[in-house]
């Protein structure tokens, strides 16, 4: 059975108005010389700009740039979900609308992938226009995330890779509403192998990051790869006692020994805050876990599709009526 599309590019985007342009003409430039079949799924992310106008009017002169709008912002991950959703080709090429990730690396990675690699991450050299804050955040990050998950998620990469049929198949199955996708697609394994760039500033805009986001995007990664924050308090636990024992029998000996009376208001104010807040801390670690399992009992949709042009729903899709586009043409 040979699939008719061979390349799908999926682009997330985010009030990216001022970048279409350059976006379309620097993908469509790599990917015509290469005599393959292409879409490119772009899903526009609730925008509040003229992206999705700008997206429409393209897919009108251009059929293989396919439009999926979705009801409101619903974040990259999930953008990114809804694109995998209705790609049809045998790869997957998830790239970033801001340019940063250049459209160039797509020939290597569809090279690597003829030679028969399942996955083709794009493994960043450098960190241009990044703050030295930012580089360091996102190295701690990392250092966290691999010493407490047992999936190996590749340090700086983003989702610019390649991922073949197969592996998209089985990001298919994963049915989780945290869709931290660094982490999934190095959980589903497979046969990986990376490729270096150096990742540019943005062509035009600004993130959409700030730290806050940035703090709860690791509190995702790490509570949806690892449960070493849960279990790590029967350890605290285990030791706070311990020592608390022998301070207690210190005590008693003092007393029986030396016959002092002690007086003890101060290290009982040390102990009793201590302990409130080694308490406080461990529920709060609860409670990130806890909401977050609550937000998967929930089973919501994923995202909603407000209108879409170009793209036949899958079937998976197809039967959800909270899925029917409004219009597809
Ligand atoms: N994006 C999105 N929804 C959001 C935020 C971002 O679809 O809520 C898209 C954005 O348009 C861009 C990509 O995700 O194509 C990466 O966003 P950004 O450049 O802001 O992130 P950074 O490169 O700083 O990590
Ligand atoms: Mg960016």
């Amino acid at each position: 059975m040979s699939n008719p599309i061979e390349i799908s590019i999926i682009v997330p985007l985010y009030n990216e108005e001022p970048n279409v342009d350059q976006l379309f003409k620097r993908i469509s430039s790599v990917l015509k010389p290469l005599n393959l079949t292409y879409e490119i799924i772009c899903v526009d992310d609730g925008s509040r700009d003229n992206t999705l106008i700008k997206l429409i009017d393209y897919h009108q002169y251009y059929p293989e740039i396919k439009v999926i709008g979705l009801s409101r912002n619903f974040g990259k991950e999930i953008a990114l979900t809804a694109g995998i959703d209705y790609a049809q080709g045998n790869a997957v090429i998830p790239i970033d609308a801001d340019l940063q990730d250049p459209p160039e690396l797509i020939i290597e990675m569809i090279a690597k992938w003829h030679e028969g690699y399942d996955v083709v991450y794009a493994k960043r050299r450098s960190r241009q226009g990044e703050s030295f804050l930012k580089r360091l955040t996102a190295d701690g990050f990392y250092r966290v995330i691999s010493n407490m998950s047992r999936v190996s998620i590749p340090r700086d990469t983003g989702d610019f890779r390649l991922l073949d049929r197969q592996v998209v198949t089985a990001l298919k199955k994963l049915p989780e509403r945290n869709r931290f996708m660094k982490g999934l697609f190095a959980w589903v394994g497979f046969k990986q192998t990376a490729i270096i760039y150096d990742r540019l500033p943005r062509y035009q805009g600004k993130t959409k990051w700030n730290y806050w986001k940035l703090w709860n995007f690791a509190l995702d990664g790490i509570t949806s790869f690892s449960m070493v924050p849960l279990k790590i308090w029967s350890y605290v636990g285990v030791i706070l006692s311990f020592f608390a024992f022998a301070y207690g029998i210190f005590l008693i000996v003092l007393t029986l020994v030396a016959g002092i009376d002690v007086p003890g208001y101060a290290s009982l104010m040390v102990t009793v805050l201590f302990l409130g807040g080694i308490q406080l801390i461990s529920l709060g670690v609860i409670g990130e876990y806890l909401g977050r399992v609550y937000e998967e009992v929930k089973e919501r949709p994923l995202y909603l599709v407000r209108e879409c042009y170009g793209v036949t729903p899958t079937k998976e899709i197809a039967s959800s009526p909270i899925n029917d586009p409004k219009s597809s043409y």
